[in-house]
């Protein structure tokens, strides 16, 4: 991959943990992982190796060994990562490994012991540090998330319902990347609100889980921090960087064992280290360079770490190994996962004013909030003048009132009309006295409920900008100068290593390439030892490099024989399922449900769309059937000869129905006395219900010549006279 100018690789550093006390007890064979720390080398040892075979050696970022202490990994590999976020670049932490090796110890380790506390917590003491001590012309907002991927599903940590309900979704924006939508966000304002936010998180985790290590080996977790900061810039206006750091905690590495898992588990198997695999995948594809694809969207993982994976991130990978001789392939594995993910290149860049700043939507709330309370107080004072003016306004009225009083005392012999007169004003004057009175009552309530208003907006102003974290502000605890001073020396101090390895490394390479021109030979005998020497080197290296190839040859094969034993599981599930359909189902229904069915990708799987397409509802709804040709409603054969007999228009459209339901030959009795009824019936009589209750004729008998039509209906009389007229 070229490199352009602000490009940057993975960061890759490895940790290798002690021997426990289960491995240190079961012999006496010792650790099989070797480190030089000064050189950042890993060497590897094989136990099933002869000893004259040579070791493999991997040079990485940093290497830590069992003694290294949390403090060290983090000053060194992730506090620079750390200040990046803090300055508006996106950062991922990944730990990757095997269950058991040191993952979730790495990154948040014991977290009330202050030497072993992992990443994640010296993150966010390095976080809210960083924003107490910076200038107070900057505001800060902290945000975080906590989700996990279980068996494909984005799972919310900090929803109490995340549960019952199914799985987030992801979407992408041009603004922001990768996202999950929905997702709960807590704005943080100390450590110990976003260690509270962690720890619901990690409840939730093992409420999930049925079998806490089963489970948490098989899900991945991510914590997200999103850090907003608003500073002036030089043109004088506030501008916002957002960094967002992503701390993951991978799923156990090792391969699950698939032989002899069929159906529900095969699934299930194939599930769980799908994301796991596709991460492979997506690193191969982005260390080899030459392959244009590279396949993010294979699972919710790799989308997820889309921008730390070759994009706008700056990205460390810790990857843990156990030392212990009985996982050398697992430990092998994991290396080189590691070395080629030391390849991948990034394009880190600050996010300087994007659209969706939280902080810039919570800037203008405050603005806004501000603007209302300085309006509300104005104007409540104002009131407070009006009504300080209208208590003026009222005694001197009840001065004037006083005054008439006295006029009125002092001129009782006045005209009556005089007196009514005043008598009148008196009135006003009281009610408007009243009035005033109420009036002032009234705008003291207004003035009550104005202050009450007031007291609220005040309240939200101060939630509001309690949010938000003035640099300059002593939020933690008081942290002496001295205390400063040491952190600042052991960064220097980890720089200093890092650097220093770093040329290490660099020389090492150089040695190589030039160790032939320094040489110069003095006889040809000590030309012949100087080359044979390093024809010993080569060849050793050649050794090294033919056993690499083996060793790829033989993963490959395994991988190969494992991926050909799930293809037959899955091509024998299959094979039954097609038994099935082309037995049981139909052809026609089967293509009725193939034609409907359509793959999503974005979800993985198929959707039956629906049976009639939304917009044409209704050129598709069919038309109502109409049963005989010219009527408005189908049409008995009774009706047809009632119509033909130009019988009683009432009776035209009757829809009677001859049922053969009577089989039995009829009593004779019945029939005459039907007959006599018969001939008794007057067309006035023919409807009549009482008169027919005990006859029963079947349509079978209508046949013969003496017979009548009759049903059982109420209206079959009506049909008497013309089936009789005929029989006669
Ligand atoms: P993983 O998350 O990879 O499955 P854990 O972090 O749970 O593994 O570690 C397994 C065990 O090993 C834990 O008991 C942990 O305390 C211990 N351990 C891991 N790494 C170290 C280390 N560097 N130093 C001491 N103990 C460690
Ligand atoms: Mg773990």
């Amino acid at each position: 991959m070229s490199k352009n100018k602000s490009s940057e690789s993975v960061k890759v550093v490895v940790r290798c943990r002690p021997l426990n006390r289960k491995e240190e007890s079961s012999g006496p064979v010792g650790g099989i992982v070797q480190m030089d720390l000064r050189l950042g080398q890993v060497i590897l040892r094989n136990p099933r190796a002869s000893p004259s075979e040579p070791q493999k050696t991997f040079t990485f970022d940093a290497v830590y060994d069992g003694n290294s202490k949390q403090r060290d990994l983090y000053d060194e590999s992730v506090r620079p990562l750390i200040d990046s976020v803090l300055a508006g670049f996106n950062g991922t932490i990944f730990a990757y490994g095997q269950t058991g090796t040191g993952k979730t110890y790495t990154m948040q380790g014991a977290w009330l012991d202050p030497e072993k506390r992992g990443v994640i917590p010296n993150a966010f003491d390095h976080i809210f540090t960083h924003i107490s001590r910076s200038q107070s012309d900057k505001q800060y907002l902290v945000r975080a998330s906590y989700l996990e991927i279980y068996r494909e599903e984005i799972r919310d940590l900090l929803d109490p319902n995340h549960s019952s309900t199914r799985g987030l979704d992801l979407r992408e924006s041009p603004e922001t990347g990768v996202y999950v939508q929905d997702l709960t966000s807590c704005v943080c304002k100390s450590i110990k609100e976003i260690e509270e936010v962690m720890n619901v998180g990690n409840q939730a985790r093992v409420v999930g889980a049925t079998d806490m290590n089963e489970h948490s080996s098989r899900s991945h977790a991510l914590f997200l921090i999103t850090v907003e900061c608003s500073q002036p810039g030089p043109d004088g206006r506030k501008h916002i960087r957002v960094g967002r750091l992503n701390l993951v905690d991978l799923a156990g590495s090792e391969r699950q064992a698939k032989t002899g898992v069929h159906g529900e588990r095969l699934k299930e198997a194939a599930k769980i280290n799908l994301s796991l695999s596709a991460l492979g995948n997506v690193i191969s594809a982005l260390a080899d360079g030459r392959s244009g694809h590279v396949p993010y969207r294979d699972s919710k993982l790799t989308r997820l770490l889309q921008d730390s994976l070759g994009g706008n991130a700056k990205t460390v990978m810790v990857a843990t190994l156990g030392p212990a001789p009985a996982h050398y392939d697992e430990t092998l594995t994991t290396l080189r996962y590691a070395n080629r993910a030391k390849n991948i290149q990034n394009q880190p860049k600050v996010n300087e004013d994007p659209k969706d700043a939280l902080l810039r939507e919570f800037q203008k709330e405050i603005a806004r909030l501000k603007a209302q309370l300085n309006h509300r107080r104005w104007r409540s004072k104002q009131k407070k003048e009006q009504v300080d003016c209208e208590d003026w306004g009222r005694d001197s009225d009840e001065e004037m009132e006083d005054e008439e009083e006295a006029v009125e005392t002092e001129t009782d012999d006045y005209v009556k009309l005089e007196e009514q007169r005043l008598e009148r004003e008196k009135e006003a004057i009281t009610e408007d006295q009243f009035l005033l009175v109420e009036e002032k009552q009234k705008l003291l309530g207004d003035l009550r409920k104005e202050q009450e208003a007031t007291e609220q907006l005040t309240a939200k102003y101060k939630a509001m900008e309690s949010k938000l974290l003035v640099g300059g502000k002593n939020i933690m605890d008081h942290t002496n100068e001295q205390q400063k001073m040491l952190e600042v020396k052991r960064q220097e101090i980890a720089e200093q290593t890092r650097k220093e390895r770093e040329i290490q490394q660099q020389m090492l390479v150089q040695d190589e390439e030039t160790v032939e021109l320094r040489e110069t030979f003095t006889s040809l005998q000590q030309e012949v030892e100087a080359k044979t020497k390093k024809l010993k080197k080569l060849y050793s290296k050649l050794q090294c490099i033919k056993a690499e190839i083996k060793d790829m040859n033989d993963e490959h094969v395994g991988s190969r024989q494992e991926l050909e034993q799930t293809q037959n599981e899955l091509t024998r599930e299959l094979k039954f399922k097609y038994l099935i359909i082309e037995n049981f189902i139909p052809p026609e229904e089967k293509n009725k449900i193939m034609n409907r069915l359509t793959f999503d990708p974005e979800e993985d799987q198929w959707n039956f769309q629906p049976l009639v397409p939304a917009q044409s509802k209704f050129s598709q709804m069919k038309k109502r059937p109409t049963s005989a040709v010219g009527y408005k409603r189908p049409i008995s054969q009774y009706a047809r000869v009632a119509i033909a007999m130009g019988a009683h228009s009432r009776f035209r459209a009757e829809n009677i129905m001859f049922l053969e339901l009577d089989m039995c030959p009829p009593n004779p009795s019945s029939l005459d006395c039907l007959a006599e009824a018969a001939t008794n019936q007057t067309p006035s009589q023919e409807n009549s219900p009482t008169r027919n209750r005990d006859i029963h004729k079947s349509s079978s008998w209508c046949q013969s010549s003496k017979s009548i039509p009759f049903s059982s209906s109420n209206n079959s009389l009506s049909a008497c006279p013309a089936a009789l007229a005929k029989g006669q």
